[in-house]
């Protein structure tokens, strides 16, 4: 089974429109069946592609400083135009798709790296959708997708503020540092932007704004499965509160948080590590998201 977000079907890139580009800053491997296509191709396009690779251990696009070779000045894919979407390495393709879920059922959505994507999960409803890909779910899976989807709806539509919500489930005891010690975390993160580390608050900040009802749904649809429900819940509420303190405009500060915190595993192992073990997150919600 497939569960996704109902406007899933409906994002598509922006391309040259986008006010940023993932074709900027990463390191990008090419899969095994994309480097043989590659290897494979003929005349003045097989030359061009194949200028652009490094064949080291693994095959990767050669960056050109930080952007990706094949990105033009007007930000649209040469690769693309030259040979079309279907030339596109697995990572290429698939981004900013995300898969989450087990044997019997795929969780897909679009990540908030993404400034559409953003876009996206902040206007559209919190609704997802089911769709049969032939995989049975087992009687397990059944519960733990009844769970997360309850727990998404007691989230988008409970009783109380949206900070009032998290608290009743975390329900830890206090801790008046918790903040300092998550911005001390957050900053000392390996950011692709160093200006990231610089861009919280010295205090948390409140906000009222409903669409972080819709940004906590995104969390607990994406790491439900990975994190089990009780570190879900509390890196849905730390990653809240630290967005709320970039500040600024919040379809920019969820993409640039996420773009910093959710595609480094050592940031998000370091972020779970300290969140396994923290108290004081329910005080913190309770403060902070009064939507
Ligand atoms: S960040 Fe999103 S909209 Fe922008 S270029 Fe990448 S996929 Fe397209």
């Amino acid at each position: 089974m497939i569960i996704k977000p109902k406007f899933f079907d409906s994002f598509r890139c922006i391309a040259s429109d986008c006010p940023d580009t993932c074709c900027a800053g990463w390191e990008i491997d090419v899969d095994e069946d994309t480097a043989e296509y590659y290897s494979t191709l003929t005349g003045e396009n097989g030359e061009y592609v194949r200028s652009k690779l490094r064949c080291e251990d693994s095959v990767q696009l050669c960056r050109e400083g930080e952007r990706c070779p094949f990105l033009r000045g007007d930000n649209l894919c040469e690769l693309i135009l030259r040979l079309g979407e279907g030339a596109l390495c697995d990572i290429c393709r698939e981004h900013p798709r995300f898969y989450s879920g087990s044997d019997g059922v795929t969780e897909v959505g679009v990540g908030l790296c993404c400034p559409e994507a953003a876009r996206l999960w902040l206007t559209e409803s919190c609704e997802f959708v089911y769709e049969d890909d032939g995989e049975r779910m087992s009687a397990v899976e059944e519960e733990t997708v009844a769970r997360q989807l309850m727990l998404i709806r007691h989230i988008t539509s409970g009783g109380g503020t949206l900070g009032e919500r998290l608290a009743r489930l975390i329900d830890d005891e206090p801790d008046a540092e918790l903040y300092p010690k998550l911005r001390r975390l957050y900053t000392l993160l390996e950011a692709l932007d160093p200006s990231f580390a610089g861009g919280f608050s010295d205090a948390p900040v409140s906000v009222t704004d409903k669409r972080y009802i819709k940004l906590a749904a995104y969390f607990l649809f994406r790491y439900y499965f990975e994190l089990g429900e009780t570190l879900c819940i509390k890196f849905t509420a730390a990653s809240l509160v630290m967005i709320a303190a970039m500040g600024g405009d919040l379809v920019t500060a969820a993409k640039d948080f996420s773009k910093e915190v959710e595609y480094d595993t050592d940031n998000l192992d370091r972020i779970y590590d300290f969140l396994s073990d923290c108290c004081g997150l329910a005080k913190l919600c309770r403060e902070v998201l009064g939507g």
